[in-house]
């Protein structure tokens, strides 16, 4: 696919994961943002979620380890106290922004029970044209998919239409100059072992790779670039004893990353998918460490591997600030504590 936009769509997916640097989700949904502000007693109210936007992306040293924020498209129209949009506040530091583009999940009528697609591709066109108009230079679309052996999910059919809408949405993006991540999210929950997350995960990006070759979406940073988000190869939620090291997870990852995804991907960037601050910190680090461990892998990652993370960047900052001004620097610190963690552990230099 030619776009008027190739050249800068090359600089963007080579920035988005320059080397130490990831990405911050902080897109979250106004129903998403109301249930962390409940764990720390502040009302989800836009007032509110203006002000704890603006207290991460003023954060001094932000762009020491962030090349790029996800918005919500509310975040993506708001401005600082002073005035200043967000996307200039970001622009201002070298950070890119980014939108979620997606409108959530409905039920996949003819799936198993409980799975879903992912809505938004309706009216995509014009809206990631009206975007890119204002700033943005990426964009992401998340489709979900549960691991229930019993049943046997995901089913085929859940695999395919959430690949076949992943890759409408990247063609989309490419062709109105975002970079599109693509972010097939396979959920932690259940109590399978960390194996069949990692054979889940290879069929899942399998047929999501299959699918952006079919949609002719083009991978590679020199052509225009597309990112993928994945989940990390862990054992389910409710594994109990049975979870995975730190070493199994980096390992069978990594491992799933070298089947199914082509050397053409400029960047992989997990998301953290409830793993905790620490947890998701080690995993990475763990598997960029192990770049240089031969008996790993038969090769080296031909792909950066960093983080796009929510959660596991925002936990501490969130129960830090509590909705009060006066613990904004405190919140800030706790900010630049886990991103700079991170950007090590991006560099396997924890
Ligand atoms: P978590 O890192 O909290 O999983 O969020 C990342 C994300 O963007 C999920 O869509």
């Amino acid at each position: 696919m030619s776009s008027p936009h190739a050249t800068e769509l090359v600089a963007t997916a080579r920035a988005l994961c320059a080397p130490g640097k990831g990405v911050l989700a902080a897109d979250e949904s106004t129903g998403t943002i109301g249930k962390r502000f409940a764990t720390i007693a502040v009302e989800n109210v836009e007032p509110n979620r203006r002000a704890y936007r603006e207290l991460l992306f003023t954060t001094p040293g932000f762009e020491t380890f962030c090349s790029g924020v996800i918005t919500f498209e509310e975040t993506f129209a708001q401005s600082a106290a002073d005035g200043t949009t967000f996307v200039d506040v970001l622009a201002s530091k070298g950070v890119l922004v980014g939108v979620k583009v997606d409108t959530g999940v409905v039920p996949l009528h003819g799936g198993l029970d409980g799975e879903t697609a992912t809505q938004g591709l309706d009216g995509l066109d014009a809206r990631c044209a009206g975007y890119y108009a204002r700033g943005a230079r990426f964009a992401k679309w998340r489709a979900v998919l549960s691991i229930d052996r019993a049943s046997g999910k995901p089913s085929d059919l859940c695999v395919r239409a959430n690949a076949d809408a992943l890759a409408r949405y990247a063609s989309i993006c490419q062709k109105n100059g975002l970079v599109p991540i693509v972010e097939p999210e396979i959920l932690t929950d259940g109590a399978h072992d960390v194996e069949t997350s990692a054979a889940v995960t290879e069929r899942v990006l399998a047929a999501v790779f299959k699918s952006l070759s079919d949609h002719g979406v083009m991978l590679e940073a020199r052509r225009t670039g597309t990112i993928l988000k994945p989940n990390m190869a862990t054992a389910g939620a409710d594994a109990g004893d049975g979870g995975a090291s730190t070493e199994d997870v980096a390992r069978l990852t990594v491992r799933a990353l070298q089947r199914v995804v082509p050397p053409a991907v400029p960047g992989i960037l997990f998301l953290s998918g409830g793993q905790s601050e620490e947890e998701a910190t080690a995993h990475l680090n763990a598997m960029n460490k192990a770049r240089s461990i031969s008996h790993w892998f038969p090769y080296d990652p031909p792909w950066a591997l960093s983080f796009s993370y929510g959660r596991a960047l925002q936990s501490s900052v969130l129960k830090a600030w509590r909705g009060d001004a006066a613990n904004v620097a405190a919140a800030q610190e706790a900010l630049l504590a886990r991103g700079t963690a991170n950007s090590k552990a991006a560099l396997g230099e924890l």
